[in-house]
């Protein structure tokens, strides 16, 4: 056998994830087949396993989005710059990494038109035109798109020029029930984020330094990767009635009375789709959450010579059809590839339970099953097959969670000053917990020295300690750490 030959019989060679995660990230995106580079700078390709993958994730927030409410809607790509400049804070956050539209073919445009980096502006606009009355709102609207933002530095899905995702915009009669939006979709993210993509997060507020461009208040869900730093895996915005006043909505109240609107957006986008990648995959590649893998089981049948391969189809097809129709299932036909180079491929792409179907299986009515994540593998008959499938899809989903929060909870450390956190950072890496006597230039200095930013300040009390910049003793404990 030639040398090459013998090389392709193992599947594709990945960096070590151990040894350096940013190339072993880049190859898994590439090598599962999720997305490709693109020849505009900065922008991505999503293939069809990436674009599958993010089909059932928007299925299933879609689903809890509706049940609270939301309607979806459709609004321009293109916002006028007028528009786009009627809340100051917004488009000072925003211009940096806005691509404009100056001409219309050879025409010259009277007015540039932004490429939507957000839609605040637009939305609000038409909000402006809608709401009349007290009876109008609340207005709960959420649109599926696409966003531009001009990138220098870009990585697949963590940062693109142009990535997918949702937007939701709400305005609501009083600044109460526009805080419960707020946090009800922050909730809506937390249990999407923990029990479908099995990621765990620290839910609570941003500092002021990290708020979106024109907010009161952020809030967010951060989530640890494998390589111990932070991802922003959700945000959910209180606006108070900065965008109702300067877009002037303003509607007549129960008294007879105008009063202005309160507003909130909240996203989720295809960078967490990195998230999942960085948090569950493994030297191996990728491993998928079994409720939003687009191949739940992938089924290897193993044959050797010609006249096996009829008995090993007739197999394959009685197993399918045992497995039903509510398990995403497929079986990998290739010719030219050898079962060890389809296991490795899998493994890989990261479908959690692999079927290994031969002649001689077939001949006992049973299968060899593999997990994804243990990489166990055990014989089930053919009739306990479909329970056994169901079972352990299940089992998989729920240990992905336990390790990514026993993964999460090693790598939590305390640190009282700046030279504790650096060595943190240096050697463990993971969230630090300290505290932060809420000054922006406290903030600051921690930023600069170590790289790390404050992530989150926890809905849920994390303890005391002094702050590590300027010793003000017993402030409240924050999370830090370096993010993407
Ligand atoms: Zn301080």
């Amino acid at each position: 056998m030639a040398k090459q030959e013998k090389t392709r019989d193992y599947g594709q060679k990945i960096a070590s994830r151990a040894e350096d995660f940013a190339a072993w990230y880049n190859d898994v995106v590439l090598g599962a087949q999720l997305a490709d580079y693109s020849p505009v700078r900065g922008a991505m390709v999503i293939r069809p396993y990436g674009f599958a993958l993010w089909e059932h994730m928007q299925r299933f927030l879609d689903t809890r989005f509706k049940a609270t409410g939301v309607e979806n809607a459709y609004f321009p790509l293109l916002i006028p710059e007028s528009l786009l400049a009627k809340e100051a804070d917004h488009v000072e956050g925003f211009v940096p990494e806005v691509a404009w539209v100056t001409h219309g073919g050879t025409e010259k445009l009277e007015e540039r038109l932004a490429v939507r980096p957000t839609s605040e502006a637009i939305m609000m606009h038409m909000y402006s035109q809608w709401v009349q009355s007290w009876r109008d709102l609340p207005m709960v609207l959420n649109q599926w798109n696409s966003v531009v933002r001009w990138e220098l530095r870009t990585r697949l899905f963590l940062r693109t020029s142009e990535f997918l995702w949702q937007e939701g915009h709400t305005v609501h009669a009083t600044a109460e029930e526009a805080t419960a939006r707020t946090l009800q979709m922050l909730d809506v993210y937390r249990a999407f984020l923990e029990e479908e993509l099995a990621i765990p997060v620290i839910v609570g507020r941003k500092t002021p330094s990290e708020r979106f461009p024109g907010a009161a208040e952020t809030y967010t869900a951060e989530a640890l990767m494998g390589d111990g730093r932070a991802l922003q895996s959700g945000t959910s915005h209180d606006f108070s009635d900065h965008f109702t006043k300067a877009f002037e909505i303003d509607f007549l109240d129960r008294d007879g009375g105008r009063s202005y609107a309160y507003s909130t957006s909240w996203g989720l986008s295809t960078r967490t789709i990195g998230g999942i990648i960085m948090v569950h995959g493994d030297e191996k590649g990728l491993i998928l959450p079994p409720k939003v893998a687009p191949v739940q089981v992938i089924i290897v049948p193993i044959w050797r010579k010609d006249e096996e391969q009829e008995t090993v189809r007739a197999y394959v097809d009685r197993v399918q059809a045992a497995l039903g129709s509510n398990v995403r299932v497929r079986a990998d036909w290739t010719e030219e590839k050898s079962p060890g180079w389809k296991f490795n491929e899998w493994e890989l792409r990261g479908a959690p339970l692999r079927i290994e179907a031969g002649p001689r299986d077939a001949a006992s009515e049973s299968v060899v099953l593999v997990r994804r994540d243990t990489r166990e593998k055990q014989p089930v008959a053919l009739a306990d097959l479909s329970g056994r499938v169901d079972a352990l899809l299940a089992e998989v989903q729920q240990s992905l969670y336990d390790r990514a929060l026993a993964y999460q909870r090693e790598h939590t450390f305390e640190a009282t000053d700046i030279e504790q956190m650096l060595a943190i950072l240096d050697d463990r890496r993971g969230f630090i917990l300290a505290g932060w006597c809420g000054s922006a230039e406290c903030e600051a200095t921690v930023k600069e020295r170590t790289r790390a930013t404050i992530r989150v300040i926890p809905f849920d009390s994390a303890g005391r300690a002094p702050c590590p910049v300027c010793d003000t003793p017993d402030t409240e404990r924050v999370y830090y750490a370096r993010a993407y």
